[in-house]
């Protein structure tokens, strides 16, 4: 139809070429495609305990672990869930899952028993991976009457509580017991993570061994790869394993290029600086969070960050005067950042800067679509698709995408259109030099009067103010124009009480009209999801809510 090539006309690609991707072997036959060259290699070291996995060590547990997940009965497609923060156990029971043809559903271990209970019984999986101290999540479902060693097992990395088995039921199997004969097709699922739930219930998202083998391929494979790392190179895992950006642009990327993953349990600062100057961490991924404490907090200056190669940072809108900030404290580095989404298999777009023939890039930018891949820029209003410098709805077609969501057909009818397109619900243009500037949500934009705020650029020019620590812009209702934005601030603390004048006069200088900010409220902390999020909806109901009294 005419209305196809006129969609036609404007396809942003990568400006690296195609490549060849293999993506009709499962996964961790992919991921460890190069395992002879790399045995000796460090695969994971352990940032707490300091202890250390070679790439045959790892591939030698996981097959054990897929001989002990077969003993306790799992099977080709039975889901697994994983409940921990990052540990080399988590990395095990991943690629152990692959190699038995099983899934991989990822939680946060802080959840609470509510949205524990609703992921196990949503995902309907068999086993959960899981520390002790949280086995206690698990019991009692009440109306759910799920029960440990009945519905589910549970199996623990440290002394495992009553009903539960330990880790080692797992990795002492014999490996020569690894079933035989497991038949998996590159559209099995392999994973089902939860997106971030920042705009409303997370959704489970269900990724393929060919999705999850095309989104690694796409950054790391070929002879420029997109995301060049080195086999020397150590990697920083410091995000959330459970969460799709540490999982594939942390992890799966580094055993397949051969680097070694330095896992985090948690964020601390002092441990943190303390572990990149040990291990000479020469790959950091971030988000703005992270970016923010690491360009404010004054302990940065007393440790050596010279090894640092390369920043990545990705999940949330990374302002140009925070990026800007921090690269002055490691400049050595190169910065850029990338973009994605859990049901993009994550990555959309990522600097081409980092590529072993890098390409420059402007700051602010959240790089250029991924190889292998088309983009659009559609128009919500006609549905049309939008040519450079003009902002509208980011689309993503490629083999890296997303089955579709769990159980919802609806919702992803909704989200994958006939011709294959995702549409990503975040607004983007693309300028002349093909990169791509991501504005914010559509959700998030504010409506003054019919005008667009987009949340995301005032709290850029907010934290660029050495008095404001934190910033979050929400709309506020208003008679006379639908929709005015103000501010939640965390003053810094550097004895400058600024004033809510000060700001307000601070951004003023700064935008047309429309964006001014109507009011400003003072808070301690901004909240924020483990992704990297900040969760406006609970601010826009402290709006909502009658003021304490
Ligand atoms: P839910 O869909 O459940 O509400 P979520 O969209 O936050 O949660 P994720 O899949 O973790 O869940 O996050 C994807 C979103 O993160 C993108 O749609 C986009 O809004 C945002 N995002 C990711 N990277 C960037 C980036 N570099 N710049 C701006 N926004 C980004
Ligand atoms: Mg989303």
């Amino acid at each position: 139809s005419s209305n196809q090539s006129s969609e036609e006309l404007h396809v942003f690609r990568s400006r690296l070429p195609d490549i060849t991707i293999s993506n009709n072997v499962p996964l961790h036959v992919y991921l460890f495609e190069r395992l002879s060259e790399f045995q000796d290699r460090t695969c994971l070291i352990s940032g707490s305990s300091g202890k250390s996995y070679t790439f045959a060590e790892t591939h030698l547990i996981c097959q054990k672990i897929a001989a002990g997940l077969t003993n306790i009965g799992i099977k080709k497609g039975d889901v697994i869930m994983t409940f921990l923060q990052n540990c080399a156990e988590f990395v095990f029971t991943f690629l152990s899952a692959s190699m038995i043809g099983a899934v991989i559903t990822t939680a946060n271990p802080f959840y609470t028993k509510a949205e524990a209970f609703k992921q196990l019984k949503a995902s309907n999986a068999k086993l959960i991976v899981t520390q002790s101290q949280y086995v206690d999540k698990f019991r009692d479902s009440g109306e759910n009457d799920l029960k440990i060693g009945e519905d589910f097992s549970v199996v623990t990395v440290d002394d495992p509580p009553e009903n539960c088995l330990h880790f080692y039921v797992l990795s002492e199997a014999n490996e020569e017991e690894m079933p035989k004969g497991i038949v998996i097709q590159p559209d099995d699922p392999v994973a089902l993570p939860f997106s971030s739930g920042t705009t409303g219930l997370p959704k489970g998202v269900i990724l393929t061994h060919k999705s999850l083998i095309t989104g690694v391929a796409q950054l790391v494979d070929g002879d420029n790869p997109n995301l060049y790392l080195k086999n020397d190179d150590v990697v920083l895992c410091v995000l959330p394993l459970f969460h799709i950006f540490a999982l594939n642009s942390v992890l799966l990327v580094s055993l397949r290029a051969g680097a070694s993953v330095l896992l985090m349990q948690k964020f601390e600062i002092g441990a943190l600086l303390e572990l990149i100057q040990n291990h000479r961490v020469s790959v950091a991924a971030v988000v703005p969070p992270l970016v923010l404490a690491l360009a404010k907090n004054p302990m940065v200056d007393s440790f050596d960050l010279s090894s640092i190669r390369l920043v990545l940072s990705g999940a949330a809108p990374l302002g140009k005067e925070l990026e800007e900030a921090l690269h002055r404290r490691v400049p050595q580095a190169i910065f850029g950042q990338g973009y994605g989404m859990t049901e993009a298999g994550p990555v959309v777009t990522m600097c081409p800067a980092f590529a072993k023939q890098p390409f420059s890039t402007k700051s602010g930018s959240c790089g250029s679509v991924v190889r292998n891949a088309d983009l659009k820029v559609v128009d919500r209003e006609t549905g049309g698709s939008l040519g450079r410098n003009q902002p509208g709805e980011i689309c993503i077609r490629g083999s890296q995408i997303m089955k579709g969501y769990l159980n919802d057909d609806e919702a992803t009818a909704r989200t994958i259109d006939v011709n294959g397109w995702l549409h990503t619900g975040d607004i983007g243009y693309v300028d002349d030099d093909d990169e791509i500037y991501i504005v914010d949500r559509v959700k998030e934009l504010i409506k003054f009067k019919g005008f667009q705020v987009p949340p995301a650029e005032l709290e850029s020019l907010l934290i660029s103010h050495p008095d404001i620590a934190d910033a979050a812009v929400v709309p506020q209702k208003d008679d006379a124009a639908g929709e005015v934005p103000v501010a939640f601030v965390v003053r810094s603390a550097n004895g400058f009480e600024i004033t809510e004048e000060a700001i307000k006069e601070f951004i003023a200088k700064q935008v047309i009209f429309y964006k001014r900010l109507h009011k400003v409220y003072f808070i301690h902390a901004i909240p924020k999801s483990p992704s990297g999020k900040i969760l406006r909806k609970e601010l826009r109901a402290k709006l909502a809510a009658p003021p304490a009294s």
